[in-house]
C-alpha cells in the first residue's frame, strides 16, 4: 500500500451535508496535512427538505431529481474542504434516503433503513481493506437524533470494521484491515449551551433558534475523548456547508436548517473513542486522531 498517504482517514456519513456540519473542519485539517481523508455517504438524501424556492421543483413530492442535485452540491463541499476522495455506499443511489423516523418511506424498497446490515456492511468492507484507514469516524448508535439513516449509517460502519479485521471474510474483497481507532460524533453540553448563548445575544435574520436538543451527540463533557481545533478551517467548513444550498443557509458563524432556526457552527469538532486496537488515551482528550497509531 505504499501509494497511499501515511495517515488515513475514513468517514461514514448518512447524507449529503451531514460531513460539513459534523467534521468539516476536521476534514479540512487533515486534508490540509496531507493525509488521505475519504467520505462514504450511504444515501443521496433525496428525502431532504428544499430551502431555496427556486430549486423548489426537486423535492421528491414535485418533480424529483433531489439526489442528482445532491451529488453536485457534495461535490462542491468536498472541493471546499480539499477532500478528493468522496464515494457513495455501492454507487450514487444504490441505498436511498429513508426520511425521518416512523414515515412511510422507511419501509420502501432500497431504503436505506430497510437495508441488511451485513449487505450494506459489504461495500464499505471494500473500501476499508482498499484504503486501509488507521481512522474511522461515525455516529453514535442513535444516529445523534434517532433520524434511521444515521442509525443504520452507525451500525453498517461499525459491522464494517469488524467484518474487514476478520481473516474469514469474503478475500475477494481484500486483504483484511483492523482499523486503530474508531471514533462517534459527540458534542460536550457546556461547549453547546455556551454557543447558544453566543447565539441568542447575536442580531441574526434567523426567524427563532434551534433547542439544544437539535444538536445531534450532545454528551457530558466527560464522554468526550478526542477535540480537534479546526479554528483555521472555519472558513472552509462554512463554505462547504453553503455549498449544500439546499438544505442549509449560513449567516457568519450560524447556519440553519430548513426549519431555519438557527445553530452554532462548531469549529472545534469532538469525538468519543468507541472502538479500534490501538489503545485508549486514560484521563486525558487527545487533540490528534491519529495519536498513537504509528506509521
Ligand atoms: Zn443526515
Amino acid at each position: 500500500m505504499s501509494e497511499l498517504p501515511a495517515r488515513r482517514l475514513l468517514l461514514v456519513h448518512a447524507h449529503p451535508d451531514d460531513e460539513s456540519i459534523n467534521n468539516g473542519a476536521t476534514m479540512a485539517k487533515y486534508a490540509a496535512e496531507g493525509a488521505h481523508v475519504a467520505l462514504v455517504t450511504c444515501t443521496l438524501g433525496e428525502e431532504g427538505e428544499v430551502i431555496p424556492p427556486g430549486l423548489a421543483h426537486l423535492a421528491p413530492d414535485r418533480e424529483g431529481g433531489l439526489g442528482a442535485h445532491r451529488i453536485g452540491e457534495l461535490a462542491a463541499a468536498m472541493s471546499e474542504l480539499g477532500v478528493t476522495d468522496h464515494r457513495f455506499l455501492g454507487g450514487p443511489g444504490r441505498f436511498r434516503d429513508s426520511g425521518m423516523m416512523g414515515v412511510e418511506q422507511n419501509r420502501r424498497e432500497g431504503a436505506f433503513w430497510n437495508t441488511d446490515v451485513d449487505e450494506a456492511a459489504g461495500y464499505l468492507v471494500e473500501v476499508i481493506r482498499s484504503l486501509r484507514p488507521q481512522v474511522l469516524i461515525t455516529y453514535d448508535p442513535d444516529g445523534g437524533y434517532g433520524h434511521p439513516d444515521h442509525i443504520q449509517a452507525h451500525r453498517v460502519a461499525m459491522r464494517a470494521a469488524e467484518l474487514a479485521a476478520e481473516p474469514g471474510y469474503r478475500a475477494d474483497l481484500g486483504a483484511p484491515h483492523a482499523v486503530a481507532k474508531i471514533y462517534w460524533n459527540r458534542v460536550p453540553r457546556p461547549v453547546v449551551e455556551r454557543a447558544f448563548d453566543a447565539l441568542r445575544a447575536t442580531e441574526t435574520d434567523f426567524p427563532g433558534i434551534a433547542a439544544i436538543d437539535d444538536v445531534p451527540g450532545v454528551v457530558d463533557e466527560s464522554d468526550i475523548t478526542a477535540e480537534i481545533d479546526g479554528a483555521a478551517h472555519a472558513a472552509a467548513k462554512s463554505a462547504a456547508m453553503r455549498a449544500h444550498a439546499t438544505q442549509i443557509t449560513v449567516q457568519g458563524p450560524y447556519f440553519a436548517l430548513s426549519n431555519g432556526l438557527g445553530q452554532p457552527i462548531f469549529t472545534t469538532e469532538y469525538y468519543q473513542r468507541a472502538g479500534g486496537r490501538a489503545p485508549v488515551a486514560a484521563g486525558r482528550r487527545e487533540h490528534d486522531l491519529f495519536e498513537g497509531v504509528g506509521e
